[in-house]
């Protein structure tokens, strides 16, 4: 499997460099070089197969023999672990609840298998792999879990002091072993800042074989995909005009879909849901893409002011905002509707939303209200107790804590202080 360079289509890795790289010489993300379409039949069977099965025949696809199937095999079944079931709330809108792993986050699909993945490719390999990774919350903890144990790599995470939840806190500093923490005095944007200078520091780069585990990182993007074939497959039965509304920050979980599209899935529109932080449905009304510094909202792990995966979906579309917008519309939410969201959720259906997925849902609404043969999912990307003040203080409720991650309330945070000056990191990683 080969892959290019947004900034370059001459520039070609392959899939190993491209995991273990994360990001291409000339700082542009990875893409697949050629995407396959599956055969018509596989869609008319989808009915009949398990997640894993899809899971497979969709990698297997994207990957052209470039892992020997048995080997893949093992991969998908000790990453694709848990299910990704769409809960109806009514015969239209479809909650795709994508928080059954272990740290309640849609993030532990590529997480997981992006450490299967790598663990994989660094065999035989006597230097350790050291990911660093940015995170507003959710990346940090599926990260975290996702390789906590696996020989061969350390895990260091960057999060912004004070922004992230308390239990989310609790996932990226007191597990330990192989995984240790930086609490950053700054935002996620400084966080992916100093991750990002970090791969390009020659020092740094000599010190240690370098990885992210970003949603910059191809194989975070690739399992990201099977559940739109997963979520699909459960639509069907709702009607055929079918869509998906993504709440997004980093945009990595919109983009899969993309790639899910590319290979054949019918999704007849994908929603662009947002909080305040709209640079991308800005950018499908104006044409014009504006980053801008991230504002804080209470579904923070969506607060990005300039989505990294942004190049690649201008990439699919060849730059092409028009042919973008058949695919896709925008829609953003502020905090007070987002709030409101979550009680008409929780009233109408008996059904608890975390932020997140209450800004899909609201997107959702919109869309189908406009659309009146379509069905679709919103994506519930967290459980709601990962937001548990915001959830509670807006139903007026005690929103039940798995217990995957009630025991660790108790455990004792472990975190380096750090600013947001480069220097002073490097200064940090240097001293190891
Ligand atoms: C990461 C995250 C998002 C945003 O996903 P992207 O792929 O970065 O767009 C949305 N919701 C939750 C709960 C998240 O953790």
């Amino acid at each position: 499997m080969q892959l290019y360079s947004t900034n370059n289509k001459q520039l070609k890795a392959d899939l190993k460099e491209a995991v273990l790289k994360s990001l291409a010489p000339d700082k542009g993300l990875y893409m697949p070089e050629y995407i396959p379409v599956l055969p018509a039949d596989w869609f008319n069977n989808i009915r009949d197969y398990s997640f894993q099965e899809i899971a497979f025949d969709v990698c297997k696809a994207l990957f052209d023999g470039y892992i020997p199937e048995n080997d893949l095999k093992t991969i998908i079944e000790s990453a694709i672990n848990f299910p990704a079931p769409v809960v109806m709330l009514d015969d239209r809108h479809g909650a795709l609840e994508l928080w059954h792993g272990p740290s309640l986050a849609f993030k532990d699909f590529g997480a997981r298998f992006m450490a299967a993945l790598m663990s994989y490719f660094n065999k035989g390999n006597d230097k350790k792999l050291t990911i660093l990774v940015a995170t507003s919350g959710d990346t940090g903890g599926a990260v975290a879990f996702g390789f906590l144990g696996v020989p061969g790599i350390e895990v260091k995470i960057l999060y912004p002091e004070g922004k992230v939840s308390l239990l989310q806190e609790k996932q990226l500093t007191t597990l330990g072993e192989n995984i240790s923490a930086y609490e950053v005095a700054g935002t996620f944007d400084d966080c992916q800042a100093l991750v990002k200078e970090a791969f390009l520091d020659k020092e740094l780069n000599e010190k240690f074989q370098l990885s992210s585990a970003n949603s910059i990182n191809i194989s975070r993007l690739i399992p990201q995909s099977f559940y739109y074939f997963e979520a699909y497959k459960q639509l069907l039965d709702y009607g055929s005009e079918i869509v998906f509304c993504v709440p997004s920050g980093n945009f990595g979980n919109l983009t899969a879909g993309l790639l899910a599209k590319n290979m054949g899935l019918p999704v007849s529109k994908f929603i662009a849901a947002t909080n305040i932080n709209k640079i991308v449905p800005d950018y499908l009304m104006s044409g014009i893409y504006q980053p801008r510094p991230s504002i804080a909202t209470i579904s923070n792990a969506m607060d990005v002011g300039n989505p990294s995966n942004f190049a690649r979906m201008n990439d699919l579309y060849n730059g092409d905002v028009e042919a973008m917008k058949k695919d896709m519309v925008g829609y953003y939410v502020t905090d007070e509707e987002t709030r409101h969201q979550m009680q008409v959720i929780h009233q109408q259906y008996g059904y608890i939303a975390d932020p997140h997925g209450a800004v899909g849902h609201f997107a959702l609404q919109k869309y189908l209200a406009d659309h009146p043969n379509a069905v679709g999912a919103f994506f519930e990307t967290a459980h709601p107790s990962k937001f548990e003040d915001v959830v509670n203080e807006t139903l007026g409720l005690e929103v039940e804590i798995p217990q995957r991650l009630a025991v660790l309330a108790d455990r004792e945070k472990v975190a380096t202080k750090i600013g947001t000056d480069f220097a002073g990191f490097k200064k940090e990683l240097l001293s190891l």
